[in-house]
This record gives C-alpha cells, sequence and structure tokens, in this order.
C-alpha cells in the first residue's frame, strides 16, 4: 500500500480503538481519496498527505458540522471554510471533525453534546476546551495537527491540559469566513500541532488576507521562516498578575524554569504589570455572551439542522426547537447575554465591559514598548477531574483568568508544553504584540 494511504489507515485504526471521543464525525473515504491522490502525485502542497483534524464548528462542504450542538444535528454545510479550503489547496488529509464545548462555550469539552472528551494522559480528566477533541486527537495520534477556534482561551487551554502547541493568532489574521460565530470580536481559529514547527507550518497555511470576512487584515508573513533557535538580546516580561494566588504551585514553578532556560539561552527578563488584569475575566464574559446571544439567534428551527415535532406556526416552532436544541450552558449565556443587553442594563454592564476592554488593550500596548514578549502560565492549573465543575460554572470560568486578556487585546500568543506535575501537562503562554508571531514562534522554538 503507498505511503500516505497506510498513514490514514494507522490513523483511523488507532481512532477505532480509542477512548477519547475525541471525534463528532469522521471522513475515512474523503482522507484515502486524498491520501491516494497524494500518494499518485496528483496532489501536492505544503501540507501534502499530513492528516489534519478540523474543530466542528468550522464548515466543512459535505460533512457534518455541529458545533457540538443538538440544534445542529443534521447540518451538512454546502461550503467550505476559508481555513479549510486553504488546507485542501495544500494537500491536506482531512480526518474529521472534532468534539468540542458545545458552540465553544466551555474550557472542558463537557457541555459537547455528543459527550465528553478525555484527557490523553489521565481518562479521568478533561482535555481543556473548548478545542479539546483537537487538542486529544493531536497528543492520542489521531492526527497530525488540528484547527482549533480561541475566543477566550479555547485552543491554548487544551493545548496546555493536553501537552501539545496551540497558537491563538493576532485578530484578523486568520479568516473566520466559515467558522460558527460564538463571540466574533475575540475569535480566531489556531493551529495545534505536537510541536512548534508544525503549528507555524499550518499558520503559514491558513494566516492571510480574506476579503470575503471584513475583519481580514492584509498582513504577509512567513511564520516558518522564524523557527530559529535564537534568543539573544530578546526581553522577556514576567506579568505578576498572572502568578501568584489562585495558581497552582507546581505551575508556578515550570514556568519560572522555562523562564530560567531562556534566560541561560541568551534572553533577558523582567517583572512587569499588567494591571487591569483583574477585570478581565468579568469584562471577557459580559462581552462573549452578548454577541453570543446575537450570533445564536439565527438557529430558529427553520434554516439549520434539528426538526422536531411538526410545524405550527413559527413562534412554538422556534421556541420548541430552540428549548430541546441548544444545552444548558448555552442557554444560560443566551439569557445573560440578553440581560446585559438589554434596554436599561447596557451601559450598566456591555458598555462598561467595552470600556474596561480598552484599558486592557493599552495595558499590553504600553508593556510592549518595553519588552518583546511576555511568558506567563497557560492556564493555573493542570487538566481537572471530569464533573468536578459541574454545578459550579463560575468556578470553570475562572480558569480562563489567564488566557482571556489576550482575546480581548486582539493579541497573539502561543502554548508550549513546559513540564509536568505527576502524569499531567503544564504549559507556558508566550505573548506578543499585534502581528509579532514570529517573535513568539522563535521563542517558542527555542525553548522547546
Ligand atoms: N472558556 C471560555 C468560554 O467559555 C473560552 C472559550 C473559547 O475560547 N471558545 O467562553
Amino acid at each position: 500500500m503507498a505511503l500516505y494511504e497506510e498513514s490514514v489507515h494507522k490513523a483511523f485504526d488507532r481512532i477505532k480503538h480509542s477512548k477519547l471521543n475525541a471525534y463528532i464525525t469522521l471522513d475515512k473515504e474523503g482522507a484515502l481519496e486524498t491520501a491516494g491522490k497524494v500518494d499518485d502525485g496528483k496532489v501536492s502542497g505544503r501540507l501534502a498527505g499530513m492528516t489534519v483534524a478540523v474543530k466542528d464548528c468550522i464548515t466543512t462542504k459535505g460533512l457534518l458540522t455541529t458545533c457540538g450542538s443538538k440544534i445542529l444535528s443534521g447540518y451538512v454545510p454546502p461550503f467550505d471554510a476559508e481555513v479549510v479550503a486553504r488546507l485542501r489547496k495544500e494537500g491536506a488529509v482531512i480526518t474529521g471533525k472534532t468534539n468540542m464545548d458545545e458552540f465553544a462555550m466551555g474550557t472542558s469539552t463537557e457541555s459537547s453534546y455528543y459527550g465528553p472528551t478525555k484527557n490523553p494522559w489521565d481518562l479521568t480528566r478533561v482535555p481543556g476546551g473548548s478545542s479539546g477533541g483537537s487538542g486529544a486527537a493531536v497528543a492520542g495520534l489521531e492526527c497530525r495537527m488540528a484547527l482549533g477556534t480561541d475566543t477566550g482561551g479555547s485552543v491554548r487551554c487544551p493545548a496546555s491540559f493536553c501537552g501539545v502547541v496551540g497558537i491563538k493568532p493576532t485578530y484578523g489574521l486568520v479568516s473566520r469566513y466559515g467558522v460558527i460565530a460564538y463571540a466574533n470580536s475575540l475569535e480566531q481559529v489556531g493551529p495545534m500541532a505536537r510541536n512548534v514547527s508544525d503549528a507555524a507550518l499550518l499558520l503559514d497555511v491558513i494566516a492571510g488576507h480574506d476579503p470575503k470576512d471584513s475583519t481580514s487584515v492584509p498582513h504577509d508573513a512567513c511564520y516558518t521562516d522564524h523557527l530559529v533557535e535564537d534568543v539573544k538580546g530578546l526581553t522577556i516580561g514576567v506579568p505578576k498578575e498572572y502568578f501568584g494566588e489562585g495558581t497552582d504551585k507546581k505551575v508556578d514553578n515550570a514556568v519560572w524554569s522555562a523562564i530560567m532556560k531562556l534566560d541561560k539561552l541568551g534572553a533577558d527578563y523582567k517583572e512587569v504589570s499588567l494591571p487591569h488584569t483583574k477585570y478581565a475575566l468579568s469584562a471577557y464574559y459580559i462581552i462573549a455572551m452578548c454577541e453570543a446571544s446575537s450570533n445564536l439567534a439565527r438557529f430558529d428551527g427553520l434554516r439549520y439542522g434539528l426538526r422536531i415535532g411538526k410545524d405550527e406556526n413559527w413562534h412554538t416552532t422556534f421556541s420548541r426547537i430552540r428549548a430541546e436544541g441548544f444545552g444548558e450552558e448555552v442557554k444560560r449565556r443566551i439569557m445573560l447575554g440578553t440581560y446585559a443587553l438589554s434596554e436599561g442594563y447596557y451601559g450598566k454592564y456591555y458598555l462598561k465591559a467595552l470600556k474596561v476592554r480598552t484599558l486592557i488593550k493599552q495595558d499590553f500596548e504600553k508593556v510592549f514598548k518595553g519588552v518583546d514578549v511576555l511568558a506567563a502560565p497557560t492556564m493555573p492549573t493542570t487538566a481537572f477531574k471530569i464533573g468536578e465543575h459541574a454545578d459550579d460554572p463560575l468556578s470553570m470560568y475562572m480558569a480562563d483568568i489567564d488566557t482571556v486578556p489576550v482575546n480581548l487585546a486582539g493579541v497573539p500568543s502561543i502554548s508550549v508544553p513546559c513540564g509536568f506535575a505527576g502524569k499531567l501537562p503544564i504549559g507556558i503562554q508566550f505573548i506578543g504584540g499585534f502581528f509579532d508571531e514570529p517573535k513568539i514562534i522563535r521563542t517558542a522554538h527555542t525553548y522547546e
């Protein structure tokens, strides 16, 4: 059997015997077809023959796309998201669609209608979220790389919990055309892979201007050119707000050891402050929920997916399908977002959150005048137990403390593994200024 076809068979064999539940939909037929074409020399490109899994909120032509929700069961998009079109153009072998928190709302991949994904390092623990299926599939060798989306940490959190690399690109660098929106002013598609080189390669393929996305920014760069092992003269800022109370001691130690290693390799480090960090979680959850409540209005029971009962009038159909189709966390966020946007509360919550967002962005702008990159824990802890936060959504939201400021500001960040606590991986994130992906990739690659 030819080389790439054989690698597809191997990956699907592993998936067949896997306990991870990393995928919602598999496309073995499509994967074998592409791999066969690569073997025959009919398809080539920078990702030729490489297996790539795609998060289930990214549309794939002819392939079920559910966003981890019952409301989209049966929805087969008639078009590819721009990022998927770019994967195909470069010869990628798409293995299937990965599991996720419903509509990307979560930090654990437990809120999926299709059941939780398990952490490959410990099956009793979560893989992180919301791109937990992508993280687990990469770590569990069920694909070579994967796409996730990061609205408030959803690429970096599963990268950290599963011991892989994940990049949240600068807002506007990667097209969101065909990405089913959760909170569109915050989210970006990001690569996940087992090393920085693969993640940079995947970023090369998906980044770049797309006229179909009005927030897409024309910006050309070759990220793989920056896979250079050299941090001499680089100044690393260590934001004090990302350490200390609430951060696991082992995480703290592992991140500091990584900073010391970079110091030995020729970088300098200094402590810095991002004083508005303490307001980031509140601002993030208000903005994200407001945007979600508006974005999810399109799921009206008529246009996409789920059909149940007989159609009476529009109001009954709309209510019945939304009541049955959305899960608890999604409903909670639609209600809170609608409340915060309603007359009388809009100024108090939504506008206030936008003002805080500006302060957080300014914190980053100021700090990057004095340092090249920031280094901080990706997550304050290692992967938690499945069900640990089940009765307390607020305690789960708190886990996003180190990831959401980056999305509010729009700057890029890469998470790389930096050690273990017992058998559980720990992640460090390197944050850069706008379009400073080359610098954070170089730092992460040198460290790795
Ligand atoms: N955990 C965050 C949330 O629930 C981030 C999710 C994401 O990045 N999609 O909103």
